[in-house]
């Protein structure tokens, strides 16, 4: 019989009222003939107010007391629906973390599960419960309770699905579903029938706090189809999941992190090693570096800039600090009020311009754009604070997001059909073609590579001390795209100082049109410095958990650094990471990262 694990978030458990109507749609699956698992989280903002008491004794809470304190929300909750249940004439059984067998590492307030021991949960479900799961807990080694970052009971539900599989997942929560940017922000976003894990991951990491973005790791790999619904109605949902027929969309959404720091480590000697000392100090305090830009070398110094979250910016300074005075360079600098506005798309590689054109929409809107990284199917701006819901925003409509979701509903009204929850388990797995096999005892947060990639056609243009003002990159890259030059990797760095630069490779065959055209620009216009690298190959390493787990980046430039391979630019993604090297030194860095991640690479 098939599982269906149903997530309730804090808003749909709120009240005695709402505890009730979770039961009802509970018994209502069981009634079908599903056997039900139910992941809840801690009624309203219970867990905001723990924190905030926390933080009446304290700054610093010792963070085991902290999941001891935390955990506690979840448990109410699961008494009480489990109660619900028994008053409506049901059978439920309601358990912890420890006493689901949800086993994590011992990162307490950011836990990651290792595996789940489903023999209690299922002897539950076999004698008619429903299990009454506290989702956004589970319990180390030691015994201690742990919990799993905030938002966490996503993934408990999603690592649930995985270890009872044939399963799927319904997230029930306050809004309708998965739209293109988060509708509380912009009023006219739009539902989206579906999305892709990739864009899922990509969104959620980027700030789209309507999935945790590890609960959509664990989907990926396993395969899990996620249904995103309201609590309060029965509208239609959002799938989430990947399958052949997977819209290839330029632009699915956009997302917006609001709390944002920026630090650069400025006068770095360009030599192997330098990303390792910086990176591998940050990531030991487990805090995961998004958006880093190095800036091509002058004087054989280059500054590296990156950004965090700000609740990690005083761990990530201290850490930098250290790395700054071990490797002798000049300085730091930071910025603290700034946010980041990204789009996704998993059609956006092959639809040229679509970064020119975020970036000639924040031009239109008088923003200035302080910070670029693209990838393949995500590119990220750093804006100041100030200017940042303007500019998702405008972002927002440029690429027509408003009616994307309505358009996409009319011509594939069977979507929402089976959002109803009128398709059956074994129909989308077939559908899907995944395995159904049991995998309880599996690690379902490890990390896993597909493949390492060598891409060894392209060329790096760097124009160095450009303007730091609105419309620069947006000139560049219109006039660019204009031409039929196609853009792979966008860096621009900070600015430091008033003046910023930009990093970007074409194909090599279009680098020498790529300069011709800058140089014409060059004598209309003052752009700064032209230089190019006509040999550079770009490593790309894919998998999933790249950047969940912090210790990939610090082993991935510990590679390269002990293969004395030195790295051009990098950027990294959920999905993604991408080095660019020198191509005589391409093979041995492929070798090299091959060799390090022997243990997680599951492709070529
Ligand atoms: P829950 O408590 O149910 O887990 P959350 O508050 O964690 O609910 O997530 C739901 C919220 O996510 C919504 O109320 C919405 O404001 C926000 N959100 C952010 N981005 C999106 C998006 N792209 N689509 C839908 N909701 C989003
Ligand atoms: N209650 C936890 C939180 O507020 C977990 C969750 O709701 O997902 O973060
Ligand atoms: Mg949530």
């Amino acid at each position: 019989m098939a599982v269906i694990v149903q997530k309730f978030g804090g808003t749909s458990v709120a009240d005695t009222a709402k505890i009730r109507a979770a039961a009802q749609r509970a018994l209502d699956a069981q009634s079908q003939g599903h056997q039900v698992v139910m992941v809840v989280s801690a009624m309203g903002k219970s867990t905001d107010r723990l924190v905030d008491l926390a933080a009446e004794l304290t700054e610093t809470p010792p963070s085991r007391d902290m999941d001891m304190l935390l955990s506690t929300g979840e448990q109410v909750s699961v008494a009480l629906v489990s109660m619900a249940i028994h008053e409506m004439g049901g059978k439920a059984f309601s358990m912890t973390g420890s006493q689901l067998g949800i086993a994590t590492d011992s990162h307490h307030t950011k836990a990651k599960i290792l595996t789940i021991a489903g023999d209690r949960i299922r002897e539950k479900l076999d004698s008619g419960h429903i299990v009454v799961a506290c989702g956004f807990q589970g319990i180390d080694p030691e015994g201690n309770i742990t919990t799993l970052g905030r938002g966490g009971s996503d993934t408990s539900a999603v690592a649930l699905a995985a270890a009872l599989r044939p399963s799927q997942c319904i997230i029930h929560t306050d809004v309708d579903g998965v739209y293109t940017t988060d509708p509380r922000v912009a009023k006219d976003a739009s539902k989206l029938p579906e999305i892709s894990f990739e864009e899922m991951l990509e969104l959620a990491g980027m700030g789209a706090g309507v999935m945790h973005s590890r609960s959509i790791e664990i989907g990926k790999r396993y395969g899990i189809p996620i249904y995103v619904r309201c609590s309060f109605n029965e509208n239609p949902g959002s799938w989430i999941y990947t399958h052949p027929g997977t819209p290839r969309r330029p632009v699915s959404g956009a997302a917006l992190l609001r709390n944002e720091s920026r630090v650069t480590v400025l006068g770095v000697p360009d030599v192997p090693g330098a990303a390792r000392t910086i990176f591998s100090g940050i990531a030991k305090k487990n805090v995961a570096v998004d958006m880093i830009v190095q800036n091509a070398s002058d004087d054989g110094r280059t500054e590296i800039s990156f950004t965090v979250q700000k609740g990690d910016f005083s761990d990530t300074l201290s850490a930098a600090k250290a790395a700054a005075d071990e490797l002798g360079a000049s300085g730091i600098d930071f910025e603290n009020d700034v946010a980041k506005i990204s789009i996704v798309g998993l059609g956006m590689a092959d639809t040229p311009g679509v970064a020119a054109k975020m970036f000639q929409t924040l031009a239109d809107a008088g923003i200035n754009i302080l910070m670029i990284t693209t990838s393949e199917i995500k590119v990220s701006v750093l804006v100041a604070k100030t200017d940042a819901e303007q500019a998702l925003q405008a972002v927002h409509s440029a690429f027509g997001l408003h009616e994307l979701g309505a358009a996409e509903a009319d011509a594939n009204p069977d979507y929402f059909q089976a959002g109803s929850g009128a398709v059956s388990v074994d129909d989308l797995a077939k559908e899907l073609d995944t395995d159904t096999a049991d995998r309880s005892g599996e690690h379902v947060e490890q990390v896993s590579m597909d493949a390492i990639r060598l891409h060894d056609g392209q060329s790096l243009v760097s124009i160095a001390g450009v303007p730091d003002e609105p419309g620069f990159a947006a000139r560049v890259f219109g006039q660019i795209a204009a031409a039929g030059i196609n853009v792979d990797m966008i860096v621009q760095d900070a600015g430091v100082g008033g003046k910023a630069n930009i990093g970007f490779t074409v194909e090599r065959e279009q680098l020498d049109d790529c300069v011709a055209l800058l140089e014409k620009m060059t004598a209309e216009q003052s752009l700064g410095a032209i230089t190019s690298r006509r040999e550079i190959a770009k490593l790309s390493v894919a998998g999933v958990g790249l950047r969940s787990h912090t210790d990939i980046a610090d082993r991935l430039f510990n590679a390269l650094a002990n293969a004395q391979v030195n790295v051009a630019l990098i950027n990294t993604s959920e999905v993604l990471i991408n080095v660019l090297v020198s191509l005589n030194e391409a093979e041995k860095a492929q070798a090299a990262l091959k060799q390090e991640f022997a243990d997680v690479l599951i492709g070529d």
